[in-house]
C-alpha cells in the first residue's frame, strides 16, 4: 500500500503520521487506567495485575502494559516469564494470558532476570511510545498501565502520550511518608490534566491468619483522609495478607484464586467503580444493524440461559433473587423452547454459580451482579451479562437471541 503523506513532508517517518497512528490506536481502547504510586514497594504492580485480571474475568477485553523499564514485574506476577511476544517489522503481538487479557512488558524482551536496563529519558519515552502504538492491542475495553513509582520519565511519558483520557489510580500504604508522596502524585496528574479515578490504600492493617483479628500495624485510614483532603475518590483499602505475597511469588493471581477472603472482598469493592465505567452500553457497542455486538456468544444450538427472578420477572439485584428461570433455547432458530422456574440453594458465596452450572446453563443474564460473583460464574464456564433492564425471562432471552438486548449500568455492588 502506498504510504500516505501529511502534505508538509516527504512521508518517511513523518511525525504527524505517527501522531495519527497513536491516536487511532488509543481511539480503539475505551478506557485507559494508569496505575501510579508515590514510592516503590507499596503493591502498585500487584494492584495493577489484580485489577486487569478482575476486569478480564468479568468478560471485558483488557490489555495490561508494564512500563516499569527498570524493574518489570508483571510477567512474573502472571507466570509469563518465559513468554516472548511475536515481533514483526512494524507491529508486535502482546502476550495472551487468557482469551480476554493480553500483556506487554519490557520484561519479555530482556535476555535474563538479572539483566538491567540503563536508559535515559528520551529512550524510555521512545519505548513507551512503541508499546502504545506498535503493539497490536486491537479493540479493548480497558488498557491498564503499570508505571514505575514516582513522577519521573515513565509516568510522565505515559500520561502525555495517552493524553487526558487516561484515568490515574494511585496506590499507597497508610504510613505518613507514602501519603506525602501521594500528594505529589495527585498534583502531578492535575498539572497534566489527567483525572484521578481514586486512591487505593494497600497493606492497610494485617489480618492474623491464626485468629482472624485485624491489627493496624501502621495507622490505617491515611489514604482515605488524604483523598478527602485532595478532593479525589477513595477506592478502598486492601489488608496486608501473606497470601498476596505468596500469589505474587508463585505467579498466580490472587483475585482469580481466592474468593472468600477479606482481601478478595476488598479487591472486589475497588473493582466496582471501574466496572461501572464499562457498564453503560455505548453507541460504539452496536453494529450497523443496531444490534448489541458486546453480548457474549455461547456455542451450541440448544442451550439454557439462567435469569435470576423475583415475582416472575428479572430481579435487579442478583443477591436478592427468589427463583431462577432456566430458559431453554434454540440458538439457530432464535427461539425460546421452554421456561422452568427453580428455587436456588441458600445464597452462600460460590454456591449459586456452581448450582447454576449444574443445571446446564451456559449464560446468566442479570440486572446487577458484583465483580466477585461474575468471576465465580466465569470460572464455572457460565458467561455473564449484567445490566439487563427488567422484564419476563422469556422476553429478555428472546431479545438476547435477536441481538438487541439493551444493557445499562450494573446496579449491584455486592
Ligand atoms: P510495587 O509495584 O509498588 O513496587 P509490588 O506490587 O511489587 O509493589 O509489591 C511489593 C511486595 O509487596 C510484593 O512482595 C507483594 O507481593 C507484596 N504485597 C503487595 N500487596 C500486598 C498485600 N496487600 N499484602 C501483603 N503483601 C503485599
Amino acid at each position: 500500500m502506498a504510504e500516505q503523506k501529511c502534505g508538509s513532508c516527504s512521508g518517511e517517518g513523518c511525525a504527524a503520521q505517527k501522531e495519527d497512528k497513536l491516536q487511532k490506536k488509543m481511539g480503539r481502547i475505551k478506557h485507559k487506567l494508569v496505575i501510579l504510586s508515590g514510592k516503590g514497594g507499596v503493591g502498585k504492580s500487584t494492584v495493577a495485575a489484580n485489577i486487569a485480571v478482575g476486569l478480564s474475568l468479568a468478560g471485558l477485553k483488557v490489555g495490561l502494559l508494564d512500563v516499569d523499564v527498570h524493574g518489570p514485574s508483571i510477567p512474573r506476577l502472571l507466570s509469563l516469564t518465559n513468554e516472548r511476544p511475536h515481533i514483526e517489522k512494524d507491529y508486535m503481538d502482546p502476550v495472551p494470558w487468557s482469551k480476554n487479557l493480553w500483556v506487554m512488558s519490557l520484561g519479555f524482551m530482556l535476555p535474563g532476570k538479572e539483566d538491567a536496563v540503563i536508559w535515559r529519558g528520551p529512550v524510555k519515552m521512545g519505548l513507551i511510545k512503541q508499546f502504545l502504538e506498535d503493539v497490536a492491542w486491537g479493540d479493548l475495553d480497558f488498557l491498564v498501565v503499570d508505571c514505575p513509582p514516582g513522577t519521573g520519565d515513565e509516568p510522565l511519558s505515559t500520561l502525555q502520550l495517552i493524553g487526558p483520557s487516561a484515568y490515574a489510580i494511585i496506590v499507597t500504604t497508610p504510613q505518613g511518608v507514602a501519603i506525602d508522596d501521594v500528594r505529589r502524585s495527585v498534583t502531578f496528574c492535575r498539572q497534566l490534566g489527567n483525572p484521578v479515578l481514586g486512591i487505593v490504600e494497600n497493606m492497610s492493617g494485617f489480618v492474623c491468619p491464626k485468629c482472624g483479628e485485624k491489627v493496624d500495624i501502621f495507622n490505617s485510614g491515611g489514604g482515605e483522609e488524604l483523598a478527602r483532603e485532595m478532593g479525589v475518590n477513595f477506592l478502598g483499602r486492601i489488608p496486608m495478607d501473606p497470601e498476596v505475597v505468596r500469589s505474587g511469588d508463585e505467579g498466580y493471581i490472587y483475585i482469580k484464586t481466592h474468593h472468600e477472603s477479606e482481601t478478595a472482598r476488598a479487591l472486589g469493592r475497588i473493582l466496582k467503580p471501574i466496572l461501572d465505567m464499562a457498564g453503560t452500553l455505548q453507541e460504539g457497542q452496536k453494529d450497523q444493524s443496531g444490534q448489541n455486538k458486546s453480548l457474549p456468544e455461547v456455542e451450541g444450538k440448544n442451550m439454557k440461559i439462567a435469569i435470576p427472578t423475583a415475582g416472575g420477572v428479572l430481579c435487579m439485584h442478583f443477591g436478592h433473587c427468589e427463583q431462577f428461570a432456566f430458559v431453554s433455547v434454540d440458538q439457530e432458530k432464535k427461539e425460546v423452547l421452554g421456561v422452568e422456574f427453580l428455587n436456588p440453594p441458600p445464597h452462600e458465596p460460590g454456591v449459586l454459580p456452581r448450582w447454576v452450572a449444574e443445571q446446564g446453563a451456559k449464560l446468566v443474564i442479570a440486572g446487577g451482579m458484583g465483580a466477585r460473583a461474575q468471576s465465580l460464574f466465569t470460572e464455572q464456564g457460565v458467561q455473564v451479562v449484567v445490566g439487563a433492564m427488567g422484564g419476563k425471562p422469556e422476553e429478555i432471552v428472546k431479545a438476547y437471541l435477536d441481538g438487541n438486548l439493551e444493557v445499562g449500568q450494573n446496579v449491584c455492588d455486592h
